[in-house]
């Protein structure tokens, strides 16, 4: 059987992992991945110890049921581990680790399993064709063929802040993407404007601190809110009605909110009242109507994630130090775009210049795939499934990630996972859920 892997962040190494963990002899695995490593994508890439996962490590599975492994694995491998924990004993380690993690685990999956062939395909597929039970693929060195084939191509890069007006010698120099941002090119005390308010700000501020910058930060986002904290260890909660899911986007927010009370009378913690929503998140989202999750999308979104990719205790620590000290303000408004001397914006007060020597963009990733490696049209176009609407909501997949064409149909032979795959999950973009469905697929394929 020959198979295929677009993507090889996580999300694909999950799938190869599961995969190798059962395959029979003679098995082909490709894997098309420009990047050189397998495993990182952009969360866990190569970088400062000081970018930390927002999940304690004992609850990371890499394929369903290994809760634990990677604590073990980090508490051997590095000296400093231990400088990690938490009060309440929770490790929170950088998300570089976490890349070596998977990077080696796949590795050693890759050595157990000699009789099937992996081979790290270092090139952007560009064409997916399905013709009767024909699958290929086109990347630069031209056309393959498979049996199978699975989409785990992630999220798209951040789409890059408007230049409104031409910038003369690097004022303010400007850095597009907080991914691949260099702390080095401020000087200490430059005034510094975050374009955005979430995980990713924390990144740049933790980046900022290390690096000894004492100047002032700001940033700026739609809401002007910021992620909660985190903690590693938290009670489980059922609401005492069990799981009912509601029709309407109104309903939902109501029944959140009950259960947010509930959950905090009984455990006297909001958070188990989340992880108890993403747990069956799937079910909730199924059970409302196209329009419904569209008004839920546009009114709760942003309020719904600053509860659910909540900050790590240390990141979260750092900034409210920050902003008690003054250096650190947060702006409500809208980023029109990078001016002479700073940022343009459009805040309740009215349209005004935020000054700024540095501007770093932490706007997140394109949920639209415009920034994508190759366009979802020329990938899409010849199997059958929308690239629009696979690049606005996402392709339904069932639980086992086969794909879900518009007429309801299985496809037999496409499978997908991540970010791209949520349409039908609501929520399909973290470790432990790209994980199990990873191990779906895997399941899937071999019966
Ligand atoms: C900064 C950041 C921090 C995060 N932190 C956490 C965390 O702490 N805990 C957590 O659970 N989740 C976290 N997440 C969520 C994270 O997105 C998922 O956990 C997971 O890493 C997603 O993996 P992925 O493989 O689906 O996507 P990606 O990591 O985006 O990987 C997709 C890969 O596909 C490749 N690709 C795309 N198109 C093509 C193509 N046409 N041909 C070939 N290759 C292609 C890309 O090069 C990329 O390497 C974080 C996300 C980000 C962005």
């Amino acid at each position: 059987m020959r198979i295929a892997i677009v993507g090889g962040g996580y999300a694909g190494a999950a799938v190869a992992v599961s995969l190798l963990k059962a395959l029979p002899l003679g098995a082909a695995i490709t894997i098309y991945e420009p990047d050189e490593d397998l495993g990182r994508g952009i969360a866990y890439a190569r970088g400062p110890d000081h970018h930390l996962l927002n999940v304690a490590a004992h609850t990371i599975a890499l394929t369903p049921g290994d809760e634990g492994y990677f604590t073990d694995w980090a508490l051997e491998r590095y000296s400093d581990a231990a400088s990690y924990r938490e009060e309440d004993g929770a490790y929170f380690f950088p998300r570089a680790w976490f890349g070596t993690y998977v990077g080696e685990v796949l590795s050693t999956e890759m050595r157990n399993n000699p009789a099937t062939l992996v081979e790290h395909r270092r090139e952007i597929a560009q064409a997916i064709s399905l013709a009767g039970d024909a699958l290929t693929i086109t990347s630069e060195s031209g056309r393959s063929s498979y049996d199978k084939l699975i989409l785990a191509i992630g999220n798209s890069p951040t789409p890059p802040l408007r230049v409104l007006e031409p910038i003369g010698s690097g004022d303010p120099h400007v850095a597009q993407s907080a991914w691949g941002f260099d702390p080095h090119v401020v000087s200490r005390d430059a005034s510094v404007v975050i374009v955005g308010g979430a995980l990713t700000m924390a990144d740049v501020v933790a980046s900022l601190e290390a690096m000894g910058h004492r100047g002032p930060i700001t940033c700026i986002s739609r809401n002007g809110r910021r992620p909660h904290v985190t903690v590693g260890y938290r009670p489980e909660f059922v609401p005492a009605d069990g799981l009912r899911a509601p029709m309407t986007a109104r309903e939902l927010v109501a029944t959140a909110r009950r259960w947010s009370e509930e959950s905090q009378e009984q455990c006297a913690d909001w958070r188990p009242c989340v992880d108890f929503i993403r747990v069956n998140m799937r079910h909730l989202w199924r059970a409302l109507p196209k329009r419904e999750r569209s008004r839920l999308h546009r009114h709760v979104r942003s309020f719904w994630e600053i509860h659910r990719y909540r900050m790590p205790p240390a990141a979260h620590r750092r900034i409210e130090a920050l902003a008690a000290s003054g250096r650190f303000n947060h702006m409500r408004a809208r980023v029109l775009g990078v001016v002479p001397g700073g940022v343009r914006i459009e805040a309740a007060s009215g349209v005004q210049v935020v000054s700024a020597d540095v501007v770093v963009n932490a706007s997140g990733f394109d949920t639209s795939y415009r920034t994508a490696p190759a366009s979802i049209g020329d990938l899409l176009s010849a199997t059958g499934i929308s690239p629009t609407i696979a690049a606005w909501e996402g392709l339904a997949v069932d639980d086992d990630g086969r794909v879900i064409g518009a007429n309801k149909a299985v496809f037999r032979k496409i499978y997908a996972l991540g970010f791209f795959a949520r349409a039908n999950h609501g929520d399909l973009a973290t470790v432990n859920t790209i994980g199990g469905i990873a191990a779906g697929i895997a399941a899937d394929i071999l019966s």
